[in-house]
């Protein structure tokens, strides 16, 4: 049941930490009730305090800031716990989108709980729900996994297991990408999922040029090669499970990989169902076995890989 409270209750009154969440892009999504707060407290504790300084100014709240990032955290948090203490109250920012979410905040939230201190949540903007809300994929769940890792063998390791668990529950999956590597985001989701597999991207969210695409992911390396400006910005992708047909087939085989059975077994089973490149690439999804070792044994397989287009 919706249980509407006064907008300036008792709930953001005294020393406390209130997680604050700021816009992604467009002011205007700054909450009244964020607003209200930030002219209150005495502390904002920033991720970089010449970003939130504008939005501060841009409210005309006078508080004083106090660094919080992912190398000063611990000293941070003794240091806002020791502002409660003297009955002082914090706010807890990010540059953007809510606190702790791929950005400082959960050892500060977890200092000030153990010290006894109230902890405030003010929900607001966040890229990922943001992204989800318009992207038409079905809701049936996410995976979120933050930013994957920039090392290739890490990379590939960490989407072999998204990519596994997302079949197992059917799920979308949803992960942060930076500028400078979502061209290769888009070369590895080419590579690694089934060529109609739908993939959302959402680049430069609420702000002037927000763009949000809906592809398949044999489409996307192609979206992004056609504008320099789809290089750009800031960018949310988030993709939606391949069709059950290729579920139920993922499914068999993970039951087979449990049993460890020979590559060339896993293949043939996979030949039965799927056209040969697309058998190719589940094998080479659920063993981790090097794509060149797949094709050999795809080669020397019963069905052969001129089963493809079947
Ligand atoms: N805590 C933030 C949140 O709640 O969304 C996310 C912080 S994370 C360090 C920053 C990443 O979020 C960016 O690199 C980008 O992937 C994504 N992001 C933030 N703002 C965005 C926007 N306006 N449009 C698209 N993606 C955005």
């Amino acid at each position: 049941m919706l249980e509407i409270s006064e907008p300036e209750g008792p709930q953001d009154t005294g020393h406390a930490l209130y997680v604050v969440a700021t816009p992604i892009g467009h002011l205007s999504d700054l909450s009244e009730r964020a607003r209200h707060l930030l002219l209150q407290v005495k502390w904002v504790a920033a991720e970089d305090t010449r970003v939130t300084k504008v939005l501060l100014q841009s409210i005309g709240a006078s508080a004083r800031t106090l660094t919080v990032h992912q190398h000063n955290e611990r000293e941070a948090a003794q240091s806002i716990v020791d502002k409660l203490r003297a009955g002082d109250s914090v706010a807890l920012v990010s540059d953007a989108g809510t606190p702790a979410i791929s950005d400082p905040g959960a050892l500060v939230v977890e200092a000030v709980r153990e010290a006894g201190f109230r902890v405030v949540p003010l929900p607001g903007p966040n890229a990922i729900t943001t992204l989800l809300s318009a992207s038409g994929l079905p809701a049936n769940g996410f995976l979120f996994d933050g930013f994957l890792p920039v090392k290739t063998s890490a990379r590939e390791e960490r989407l072999r297991h998204l990519l596994a668990a997302q079949q197992t529950l059917n799920c979308n999956v949803v992960v942060y990408e930076a500028p400078h590597r979502i061209a290769e985001l888009a070369a590895v989701l080419d590579a690694r999922l089934a060529g109609d597999q739908r993939v959302v991207i959402g680049r430069e969210l609420t702000k002037r040029f927000e763009q949000i695409v809906d592809l398949q992911a044999g489409q996307v390396a192609t979206w992004i090669a056609s504008d320099p400006n789809h290089l750009r910005g800031e960018f949310v992708v988030a993709w939606g499970p391949a069709a059950p047909e290729a579920a139920v087939d993922v499914e068999r085989v993970d039951r087979a990989a449990m049993k460890a059975i020979p590559v060339g077994e896993l293949l043939d089973a996979l030949l039965a169902h799927l056209p040969a490149s697309r058998a190719a690439k589940l094998a080479h999804q659920l063993t981790g076995l090097p794509r060149d070792l797949i094709y050999r044994e795809l080669n020397n397989s019963k069905s052969g890989p001129d089963s493809d287009g079947q």
